[in-house]
């Protein structure tokens, strides 16, 4: 297949997918799956509603052969929730120009799976983890997990090989005190912490503008503590700022979406579990994949489908944000637990 260099609207590339296996998940984060609505009632897609992993490589084979896209993050909900996680990363590995495969996880299922995840292909993991404090990231979770859950997944994810990122959601009025406990301890053991801040996804997070705890805040708080110097990107298009403590060879990275918007390099495409393609955070709704998957097309039709939603894509959401704030952040938008951050 030849490759064809998609740019949507804006001028922005195709560069990078990300892949929801699962919008299920064994935490309730308050900011992303509040659990007085994802309850025992919530109607969690069906097994046959999602795609499966043959659906998936197919389409990551067309996204590499048509588009040239080198890098997967596989996401959920919960990721290791889905059974058998290690045979699909396998299977992505083995297709021919993918070369980066990463994870975002919340960590508690990779001491069991970090071995075998490796051994498949995986080669980064993006760990969750928004507190040091047991009794908070408790609440945060809704799940009652503690932080040392997590930090075993970390530490069998760093024995197996895979490179390990932790993201931090800092929310003003719950975690914000955590900015640089989180900062001194990820530092001496040697992993970058990205803090995010907390952004209006999806309906349902209770979101509004006082409760985001800025990249100036942050910055401002670690600075008293451990000065730093920012550094400059790894390539286009990356989403975190990075700063590099001094005196250290280690850094730490900031996402602010929010106060910051980067929809100007936005290169990410997101697959959701059931085969919706979206363009953007903050779509209302994806472009099924699924129905012309399943209705036998050929690889040159799908990428047709492809390259005409990416074509048209105009999305800012972001950096539009503040023009109409009422109307932007009530609209109907997509779960983040259902295209994965
Ligand atoms: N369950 C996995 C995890 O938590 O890492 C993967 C999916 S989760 C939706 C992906 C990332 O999105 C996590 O780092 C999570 O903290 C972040 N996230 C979820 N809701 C968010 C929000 N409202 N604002 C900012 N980040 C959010
Ligand atoms: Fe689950 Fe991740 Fe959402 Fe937390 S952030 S509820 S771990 S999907
Ligand atoms: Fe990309 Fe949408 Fe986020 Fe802007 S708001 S950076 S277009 S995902």
């Amino acid at each position: 297949m030849e490759k064809k260099l998609l740019q949507d609207q804006l001028r922005r590339p195709l560069r990078d997918l990300r892949i929801s296996v699962t919008d299920r998940c064994n935490f309730r984060c308050s900011y992303c799956m509040p659990a007085e609505i994802f309850g025992p009632d919530f109607p969690f897609l069906p097994k046959d509603q999602l795609l499966s992993f043959e659906e998936i490589t197919r389409l990551v084979d067309i996204f590499s052969g048509a588009f040239g896209i080198k890098k997967i993050r596989i996401t959920g909900g919960e990721p290791l929730m889905r059974k058998d996680l290690p045979a699909l990363i396998e299977k992505i590995f083995q297709i021919d120009g993918i070369n980066d495969i990463a994870m975002t996880t919340n960590g508690v299922l990779l001491s069991k799976y970090a071995g075998q995840l490796k051994q498949a292909g995986l080669q980064r993991v993006s760990v969750s983890l928004d507190s040091l404090n047991d009794d908070l990231f408790a609440k945060i979770n809704g799940r009652g997990v503690k932080v040392d859950a997590v930090l075993k997944g970390i530490d069998a994810a760093a024995k197996a090989g895979l490179k390990i990122k932790i993201n931090m959601v800092v929310q003003k009025g719950v975690n914000e005190h955590e900015v640089v406990p989180m900062a001194q301890f990820f530092k001496d053991e040697g992993h970058i912490l990205r803090f995010i801040e907390f952004m209006d996804v999806g309906n349902t997070n209770k979101w509004n503008m006082e409760k985001v705890y800025s990249r100036r805040e942050i910055l401002e708080d670690i600075s008293h503590v451990l000065p730093f110097e920012q550094i400059s990107s790894n390539y286009s298009g990356e989403v975190a700022a990075r700063f590099r403590y001094l005196g250290a060879d280690s850094e730490f990275g900031i996402i602010s979406s929010v106060t910051e918007a980067f929809c100007s390099t936005c290169n990410r495409a997101r697959l959701s579990a059931e085969g919706k393609l979206y363009t953007c955070l903050f779509s209302g709704d994806g472009h099924d994949l699924r129905t012309p998957l399943r209705a036998n097309k050929s690889n040159d039709e799908l990428a047709q489908i492809v390259t005409g939603i990416w074509e048209n894509r105009h999305d800012r959401y972001s950096e539009m944000r503040d023009k109409n704030p009422e109307r932007n952040v009530s609209r109907k938008k997509v779960e983040m637990s259902h295209i994965g951050g």
